[in-house]
C-alpha cells in the first residue's frame, strides 16, 4: 500500500476506543457470515438430501463446530481460552441443538430452522441484558459456523493475512478474535460491539489497539490505508505524513515507559501500589512477568460463569492457589462472587427481577444462597494452607455497615486475616468511617458507584456523560471514602475503571487513595504520570475537580494543572 498522495481526501470515522494504541496499515475485510438462502439444502452428489441424511449432517456440524472450538480453547490461555470454551459450551448445547433438529425432522430446511432458534435465543438473551446480551454475537457466530460446515462453504472469519493489516469486520465473533494471526495483525475496528464486550475484552488481552461502534467502517475498500487511534476513537483514511509520524512517535513513547519498572509514587516519593485486575490464574500468571506490584482485584465470577452449578471447594482452592502461587507473595486481592445484574448465574441469581442491578446481586446473594460464600471462603482459606500465601479478601455490593461486620466475621472465621469490602454504592461511601470500623481496608469500584451515584445503567453507552466518574457527584463520594481511610489509618484502593486514566489517577491519589488497580496494560502511563507530580499538585487537582460544576470543568481543572511534558506525551 502506498503514502497518500496530493489530493487524496481522508475521511475521518468515529468509534469508541478500547486502549490507548494507534497503528497505521491497511484495511482487511473479516468474511462476512455465509450468505444463503433460507430454504437451502443439504446437498449430497448435487441432489438435496432426505431428512436422515440433513439431520446427521447438521448434527455432524455441531459437533465439529464445538469440537473446533473447544481444541482452539485448549491452545489458548487465559480469558480467551475462558471465552473460546464458553462459545464452545455454546455449540455443544443440547437445548437450541435439539430444536433446530426437531424443526429438520419436521421437514424444516435447515438454514429456516437454525435461524428461527436462533433468533427465540438472541431474544431472550437480549431481553436478559447484560452479559447475556452480549453474548448474542457468540449464538450468531456458531450459527455461521454451523451454517456454512452443514452446506459445505468456506468458514466465516478473518481470511489469511499476508501483511500486517487492521482487521475490520462488522461484529467479530470472540473465536475470531482469539484465533487473530498476531504477527499480521495491528488493530481491530468493529461496526457492533461494545467496549465491555468479549471482542474488546480479548483485544486489550492481546495487547491490539481496537475501536468498536465505527459506523461506516466495512464500507471501506479492502486494502485502504488507515490510522486507527484508539485514545482519540478515530479512524482516519489516507493518513498525511503528520498523523503517520505523531502514531509513530506515540508508539515509541509508550514502548519506552513500559520499560519503567519501579514501584508506583509520586515524584516526592508518595508511595500508591500499582495493581492489576483479573478474571483467572491464567491472567494471574501473564501479569505475574509485568512491573505490578500485585493484583488490586481478582474478579473470581469468571469461575462461575457459563456453569450448571458452583464450582466446588476444591476446584475453586486449586484456581485460587495458582493465582497466589503465580504472584509469588505480592499482593493479591481477592473478591467473592459478585454475580448477578450484567453477570447473571443460573444457578444462584433470580431471573424474573424488575431491576436487577437494584436486585439480589453481589454480596447480597448470601440472603439466598449462603453456601456460595461458605463454600468460596472455605476454598480461599484452603488455596492460604496449602500455598502458604495470605490472599486479602472483599466481598462486592457491601451497603451497610451491618453487612460489612458479618462479612468480616464469616471471613475471619475461615481463617482469612485481611478482610474488606468494595465501596460501590453511595450508601457505603457516605458512612464510609463505620464500614471501616469493621474491616481492614475499603476498595472503591467506581464503575458501580457511577452507575449508582447517577442513577444511570452502566451497559448504556448513550448516557456515558452522565456515567462519567468525573461528575463531581461521585468525586464527592470517593473523596468521602478515601478521607474516612486517611482519618483511621486503613487503605483506600481504587479498582473501578477509572483508576487507568493517568489523569484521574492523579486527582485520585490526591484525594488519599493508597492503590490504583487497573487492566495490567494501563499501568505504565499512570506510573508515569504519578512519577512526574508531587503529592501536593495532586492534592490541588483533586481540590480543582471538587470545586467543578461538571465533569467536563473537573477534568478540565485538573488537567490545567498537568506537567505539559507529560499532558503532551499521554495526550491528556
Ligand atoms: C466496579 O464496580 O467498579 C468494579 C470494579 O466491579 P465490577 O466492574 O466487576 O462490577
Ligand atoms: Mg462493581
Amino acid at each position: 500500500m502506498t503514502a497518500p498522495t496530493a489530493g487524496t481526501s481522508s475521511q475521518v470515522l468515529h468509534g469508541v476506543g478500547v486502549g490507548r494504541g494507534g497503528v497505521v496499515g491497511p484495511v482487511a475485510h473479516a468474511r462476512q457470515a455465509p450468505v444463503v438462502a433460507p430454504d437451502a439444502r443439504v446437498l449430497v452428489d448435487g441432489v438435496p438430501a432426505d431428512a436422515a441424511t440433513t439431520r446427521a449432517t447438521l448434527e455432524a456440524a455441531f459437533t465439529g463446530v464445538a469440537a473446533d472450538l473447544q481444541s482452539q480453547s485448549d491452545r489458548a490461555t487465559g480469558t480467551i481460552r475462558d471465552v473460546l470454551a464458553a462459545t464452545a459450551q455454546m455449540a455443544a448445547d443440547r437445548a437450541w441443538r435439539g430444536q433446530v433438529l426437531t424443526r429438520v425432522e419436521a421437514g424444516e430446511p435447515p438454514v429456516a430452522a437454525i435461524d428461527a432458534v436462533v433468533a427465540t435465543f438472541a431474544a431472550m438473551f437480549e431481553q436478559a441484558g447484560g452479559y447475556l446480551a452480549e453474548r448474542v454475537t457468540d449464538l450468531r457466530s456458531v450459527r455461521d459456523r454451523v451454517v456454512a460446515r452443514a452446506l459445505s462453504l468456506p468458514d466465516p472469519g478473518v481470511p489469511e493475512l499476508l501483511v500486517p493489516s487492521v482487521v475490520v469486520a462488522r461484529d467479530l465473533a470472540p473465536a475470531d478474535t482469539a484465533a487473530l494471526d498476531l504477527d499480521h495483525v495491528l488493530a481491530i475496528v468493529t461496526e457492533l460491539g461494545g467496549p465491555t464486550g468479549h471482542t474488546a475484552i480479548i483485544a486489550g488481552q492481546l495487547g491490539l489497539p481496537c475501536l468498536v461502534r465505527v459506523t461506516g467502517v466495512t464500507d471501506l475498500p479492502e486494502g485502504v490505508e488507515v490510522a486507527v487511534d484508539a485514545s482519540a476513537g478515530t479512524v482516519t483514511t489516507w493518513p498525511d505524513e503528520a498523523l503517520r509520524a505523531e502514531i509513530a512517535r506515540r508508539a515509541t513513547a509508550e514502548r519506552a515507559l513500559a520499560e519503567d519498572v519501579a514501584a508506583g509514587g509520586t515524584a516526592d516519593g508518595h508511595a500508591v501500589a500499582l495493581l492489576a485486575n483479573i478474571g483467572t490464574a491464567a491472567d494471574a500468571e501473564r501479569i505475574a512477568t509485568g512491573a505490578v506490584e500485585g493484583v488490586g482485584l481478582f474478579r473470581t465470577e469468571v469461575l462461575f460463569l457459563d456453569r450448571a452449578a458452583a464450582p466446588t471447594e476444591s476446584e475453586q482452592a486449586q484456581v485460587y492457589a495458582q493465582a497466589l502461587r503465580a504472584l509469588g507473595g505480592r499482593k493479591v486481592v481477592v473478591r467473592t462472587l459478585d454475580a448477578g445484574a450484567d453477570k447473571p448465574l443460573g444457578f444462584a441469581t433470580q431471573p424474573d427481577e424488575e431491576n436487577p442491578a437494584l436486585g439480589v446481586r453481589g454480596y447480597r446473594l448470601v440472603r439466598t444462597h449462603p453456601e456460595l460464600l461458605d463454600t468460596q471462603l472455605a476454598a480461599l482459606a484452603r488455596a492460604q494452607r496449602d500455598t502458604g500465601v495470605a490472599p486479602w479478601v472483599m466481598a462486592p455490593m457491601i451497603a451497610t455497615p451491618g453487612e460489612a461486620r458479618a462479612f468480616a466475621t464469616a471471613a475471619r472465621t475461615h481463617g482469612i486475616a485481611t478482610v474488606g469490602v468494595m465501596v460501590e454504592v453511595p450508601a457505603a461511601a457516605l458512612r464510609a468511617r463505620e464500614i471501616l470500623a469493621e474491616v481492614d481496608f475499603v476498595s472503591l469500584g467506581t464503575n458501580d458507584l457511577a452507575q449508582y451515584t447517577m442513577a444511570t445503567d452502566r451497559l448504556r453507552g448513550e448516557l456515558a456523560d452522565l456515567l462519567d466518574p468525573w461528575q463531581p457527584a461521585v468525586l464527592d463520594l470517593v473523596a468521602a471514602t478515601a478521607r474516612a481511610g486517611v482519618e483511621v489509618g486503613k487503605p483506600v484502593g481504587i479498582c473501578g475503571e477509572s483508576a487507568s486514566d493517568p489523569l484521574m489517577a492523579l486527582v485520585l491519589t490526591g484525594l488519599g487513595v493508597t492503590s490504583l488497580s487497573m487492566a495490567g496494560a494501563a499501568v505504565p502511563a499512570v506510573r508515569h504520570a504519578l512519577r512526574r507530580h508531587t503529592l501536593a499538585v495532586c492534592r490541588q487537582m483533586a481540590d480543582a475537580a471538587l470545586a467543578s460544576g461538571s465533569a467536563v470543568e473537573a477534568r478540565r481543572a485538573a488537567a490545567d494543572l498537568l506537567d505539559p511534558q507529560v499532558r503532551d506525551l499521554l495526550r491528556l
